[in-house]
């Protein structure tokens, strides 16, 4: 499997990349005592802006709070990757949202994840208009997508098989 992909609500596709799609896996709360993982979702929007690529994720970094349900990322760490990311991709590889990990069998936004989706949407400057936001549980990697204009995040479609 090179990568799995969705479709996104308001038509176009979601890939994520190999590199990114094992990244998150190996990041899985299989351990009973395992603990929370997460950081950011860094890709491309194709030419005619429906398509998303997610190329890569980071995190989680030292600093982030780490518990056995709960992920709180530390936003300073991953502004250098951004910007880095940003200038040796000339601009074409940008941060995309969030990603974090739950220690269930099935991916559910807790009421925590829809307020702090919400807020990241509101107060984060990104490039676009929306932001996806992942979750990855023992059994599946689910991913939402949030508009400003929204009343709450859309779930994904899988268009490939999504399971591990
Ligand atoms: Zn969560």
């Amino acid at each position: 499997m090179s990568s799995v992909s969705w479709l996104r609500p308001g038509g176009g596709r979601l890939a994520v990349g190999n590199q990114a799609f094992e990244w998150m896996k190996r990041c899985r709360q299989c351990d009973p005592g395992s603990v929370e993982s997460g950081g950011i979702l860094l890709g491309r929007i194709l030419t005619g802006g429906k398509d998303v690529v997610i190329d890569y994720v980071t995190g989680p970094s030292p600093s982030d709070y780490r518990s056995r349900s709960r992920f709180t990322r530390q936003v300073e760490p991953t502004q250098t990757i951004i910007r880095r990311v940003w200038e040796h991709s000339q601009g074409t590889c940008i941060y995309l949202g969030e990603w974090h990990t739950h220690p269930s069998e099935l991916a559910q936004p807790s009421n925590f994840d829809l307020h702090s989706w919400a807020k990241h949407v509101h107060l984060s400057q990104f490039s676009r208009d929306f932001l996806l936001f992942s979750i990855i549980s023992v059994e599946e990697l689910c991913v939402w997508e949030l508009r400003s204009s929204m009343a709450a995040p859309a779930k994904l479609l899988p268009n490939e098989a999504s399971a591990y």
